[in-house]
């Protein structure tokens, strides 16, 4: 188990310079985020223990779960999955440092009151649905400028970039399209100068995808499959906005 890990953080960390070679960029550049869902606490630790710092889960019960076990192991937490707007003190109890689904401003002021209350801030990122699917969850691309602007005066909210999961096809120019389009609303948002707006981070590219991403300028790759192996749950799980979860 732990020989294959470190193997496939090996290959995982070659496959990132190698994308940003050809891409004329700087390895350190992009840093790796481990998605951790569905992954046992065993498993979680060898990465941890083995240079990983960056870990992220989907589900607010989930990193409940695994909290206690992994507090006491130098890292950082994000959050990657869907926020139920109740759910928001929890993730401030489990040291999430940023959520990067940020996507509806409900949810935002929902954060920003807790957060309020707890004398804290948070970093965030401001989920986009650039694939077009129905079920995916993220702002639509032509509603994001508004969001930002509304989420920008909730001061205890530190946007710090955009983030999107590519289309999932094996065609990989419309995967490459998802890609260039959130970093054109990059681009669009910085241009627009709005205070308290930072757009250095831009989260795209996963176990697939990652290459693709890198050529069009991510700088977290989110990774599962590719060092942790196969999950019995399907995405839909995790993604589908039509299965109640
Ligand atoms: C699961 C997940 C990932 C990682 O996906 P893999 O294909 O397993 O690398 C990345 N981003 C989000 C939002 C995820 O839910």
């Amino acid at each position: 188990m732990k020989e294959d890990i470190l193997h496939n953080l090996e290959i995982i960390n070659q496959r990132i310079k190698y994308a940003c070679e050809k891409a004329g960029r700087n390895s350190d550049e992009v840093k790796l985020l481990l998605a951790t869902k569905t992954v046992s606490v065993e498993r979680i630790k060898i990465a941890l223990k083995n240079g990983q710092t960056l870990i992220a889960e989907n589900k607010v019960q989930e990193l409940k779960e695994k909290y206690e076990d992994l507090k006491d192991i130098p890292h950082e937490n994000h959050f990657i999955g869907h926020l139920q707007t109740n759910k928001t003190k929890d993730i401030l109890k489990y040291d999430v440092s940023c959520v990067q689904s940020l996507d509806r401003l409900d949810l935002a002021e929902k954060l920003h009151q807790r957060l309020l209350l707890e004398g804290k801030t948070m970093d965030v990122l401001i989920q986009v649905n650039t694939s077009n699917e129905e079920s995916k969850f993220g702002i639509h691309p032509d509603n994001v400028v508004e969001l930002i602007k509304n989420v920008s005066k909730l001061d205890t909210l530190k946007i710090k970039g955009l983030m999107t999961i590519g289309l999932f096809s094996v065609e990989t120019e419309k995967v490459r399209a998802c890609f260039k389009l959130l970093k054109k609303l990059q681009q669009e948002i910085i241009q627009q100068n709005i205070p308290n707006v930072e757009m250095k981070e831009l989260s795209m590219g996963m176990s697939g995808d990652l290459e693709t991403a890198i050529e069009e300028g991510s700088t977290i790759v989110r990774v599962g499959t590719a060092v942790f192996g196969t999950r019995i749950y399907p995405d839909s799980y995790y993604w589908d906005e039509t299965l109640n979860l």
